[in-house]
């Protein structure tokens, strides 16, 4: 009897378990539920992703999603899994791939990035691009509906923490590494990192001309020195630390390739002709190549 008895309560515990792993399928594809209450929506290899947490206080996003479409499914599966309501939103950069769908979410949720953000987004700001995504599709144009440009209501300097019912979120400013105001959110208890986009999975990232490579491989050393168990980039599916060390890797390998040939003499546009990285070769976005020579020719000619 004594037996029969913890094998149906086995059963029971398994049938459970099996419920919570099909209730992120349920959220739809591309969305995965990494802990207990935290969920990222990675639609493909490359998209911009977007993420949210469940705390007992309420929802704290990370994100807006890349486009409006994404943006609905994302509500749709909040709403899935919880009743709370989306207190907080944060972004990880300013671009409008993780900013521009604020609308969606905000009020009610509270938008928050780094000092710097709001006007960065506003210099940045399109006005064509939302009629030319409307025109994409009648769907894309009924996720549109009711656009504004939202800016962060607040804007943090360094470091920022917030405490939301059991979960504790560290707001952590990165200079120089991919936009003009770019935070990564950690979770020190879950030891799930929110890393923004200064390392993408596998992708020549578009290097702005503002980036400084010394500062972006210095944020890979101060992100891994947290050691977090899962890795958020801001692109791409969820991973670890191992994209710091291969984007490490990789700027390494450009830095040392750009600095021989300039001190061959070569000029910026014959390295950019000559230089290849075939090591890399399966790596997506590889029009992006000269954007990171640049970057690295400014560099190494400091
Ligand atoms: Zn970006």
């Amino acid at each position: 009897m004594r037996v029969k008895f913890r094998f149906l309560f086995f059963v029971a515990v398994a049938i459970l378990c099996a419920g919570f792993a099909a209730q992120a399928q349920e959220l739809g594809p591309g969305f995965t539920k990494i802990k207990d209450g935290i969920y990222v929506f990675a639609p493909d290899a490359t998209t911009t992703t977007c993420s949210f947490v469940v705390t007992q206080e309420g929802v704290v996003m990370i994100d807006s999603c890349n486009s409006p479409l994404d943006s609905r499914k994302m509500f749709a599966a909040i709403k899935k899994v919880t009743d709370k309501p989306i207190l907080f939103l944060i972004d990880t950069e300013t671009h409008s791939d993780h900013t521009a769908n604020h609308f969606i979410f905000s009020p009610p949720a509270t938008i928050i990035n780094h000092a710097g953000a709001g006007e960065a987004m506003k210099k940045e700001f399109n006005p064509k691009r939302t009629e030319t995504l409307a025109a994409k599709s009648p769907e894309m144009r009924a996720a549109l509906e009711g656009f504004r440009m939202i800016t962060p209501q607040i804007e943090y300097k360094d470091k920022m923490t917030i405490n939301l019912g059991e979960r504790t979120f560290e707001l952590i400013y990165l200079k120089n590494v991919h936009s003009e105001a770019d935070t990564v959110i950690w979770l020190p208890k879950e030891r799930v990192l929110f890393a923004g986009s200064a390392a993408n999975v596998r992708t020549f990232i578009n290097l702005r001309p503002s980036v400084v490579i010394s500062d972006v491989l210095a944020s890979y050393k101060l992100m891994k020195s947290l050691n977090p168990e899962v890795v958020v980039s801001g692109h791409g599916p969820v991973s670890t630390t191992k994209i710091f060390d291969e984007y490490e890797g990789f700027y390494t390998l450009l830095l040392k390739r750009v600095g021989d040939m300039a001190a061959q003499g070569k000029s910026l546009t014959e390295i950019k002709k000559e230089l290849k990285m075939p090591e890399y070769a399966d790596w997506h976005g590889q029009d992006r190549l000269g954007a990171n020579i640049d970057v690295a020719y400014k560099s190494v000619k400091k």
